[in-house]
């Protein structure tokens, strides 16, 4: 007679090795449906590199039923819609990374997305995974450039920030139907003032986990900074947007005062995860200094004064 101990650990294995069922619905509509009726016990699937990496690793259970988004209509590809750019879900980090539209667009986007694992994987990978994943490196970058998420939840349509989405996870239901980007290619064209900056570093110099993400976005004007996004992350930590350091520097020109005080502010606001890989304090000295030399990269004629 199997003990107490035994049966939940042959449970537990049951449970991993049990084959779903794989659905393929046609429409958004009918995958929102389909994850109404299962409930909890389906799961979206994208390019399922990161639902492989937790079967594999027992962090999720393999579900009752996986509803594959690979036939989705309109789930794909980058287009866009009066001054948005759109991005579908289930558009491969590879597609993101070689798109002509999202290189003028949304370059940071693209930088983020090339130091997302390996070729191999980024072949299979969609941007609508990374961003479900909410701690996915392209999360910083659309938090910097003001991304919107649609989202079909049953038959209700609703739209959040990036930010917001990091922020406060919505619920598993929801399937992400795209990705808005403002300003669209027209705008960036006309948008010569922007500048931009993304940075990863990781435990190696690449295909490598990320220990801090930042990301930053801004517009600069005669008299100084006019609009500027900063988000930051990396590892386990959602990323968020570091706006003690925006406020410093908006209407400002970056002086190595201004720097200081922006290092300063992100040191005290950013507050990551801390794990075997690296402390908390070694994290946020990172993020300050990746913030920092990224404005002085940008601004270095008035930073080097003072
Ligand atoms: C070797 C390796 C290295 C990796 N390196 C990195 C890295 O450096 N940085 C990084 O950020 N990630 C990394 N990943 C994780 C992963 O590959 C990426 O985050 C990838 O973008 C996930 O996309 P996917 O299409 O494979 O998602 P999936 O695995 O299919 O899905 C991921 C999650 O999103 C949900 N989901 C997917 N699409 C939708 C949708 N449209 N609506 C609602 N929910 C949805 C799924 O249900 C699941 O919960 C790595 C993975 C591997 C295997």
């Amino acid at each position: 007679m199997r003990r107490e101990g035994e049966r939940e650990m042959a449970m537990s294995q049951e449970e991993l090795l049990r084959s779903p069922a794989v659905w393929q619905p046609r429409s958004p509509e009918e995958a929102a449906s389909m994850k109404t009726a299962f409930g909890p016990d389906a799961v979206y699937a994208a390019g399922s590199t990161l639902l492989r990496t937790q079967w594999e690793a027992g962090t999720a259970t393999m579900p009752r039923h996986l509803i594959d988004l690979g036939r989705v209509a309109g789930l794909k590809g980058i287009t866009e819609d009066g001054a948005e750019t759109v991005i579908g879900p289930m558009t491969t980090l590879t597609e993101c990374r070689t798109s002509e539209r999202l290189a003028e667009s949304a370059p940071i986007l693209v930088e983020a997305v090339k130091a997302i694992a390996g070729w191999s994987v980024r072949n299979l990978a969609t941007l609508g995974g990374n961003v479900v994943f909410r701690v996915g490196d392209s999360v910083p970058a659309l938090i910097a450039l003001n991304a919107s998420l649609e989202w079909l939840e049953g038959s209700r349509r609703v739209r959040t920030s990036a930010e917001e989405w990091a922020a406060a996870p919505s619920s598993a239901s929801r399937l992400l139907t795209s990705i808005r980007i403002p300003g669209g290619e027209a705008g960036a064209r006309a948008n010569a003032k922007r500048f931009c900056a993304y940075h990863k570093v990781g435990r190696r110099e690449a295909f490598t986990p990320s220990l801090v993400t930042i990301a930053i976005q801004g517009t600069r004007e005669e008299d100084g900074i006019s609009s500027i996004r900063i988000a930051a992350g990396g590892g386990q930590t959602t990323p968020v947007r570091m706006t003690r350091a925006e406020e410093l520097l908006l209407g400002g020109r970056p002086d190595a005062n201004l720097l200081q005080a922006v290092y300063e502010a992100v040191l005290e606001q950013y507050e990551p995860k801390t794990d075997p890989f690296a402390a908390d304090l070694y994290r946020k000295q990172t993020a300050a200094n990746l913030v920092a030399a990224a404005l002085w990269t940008q601004f270095r004629d008035s930073a080097s004064k003072g």
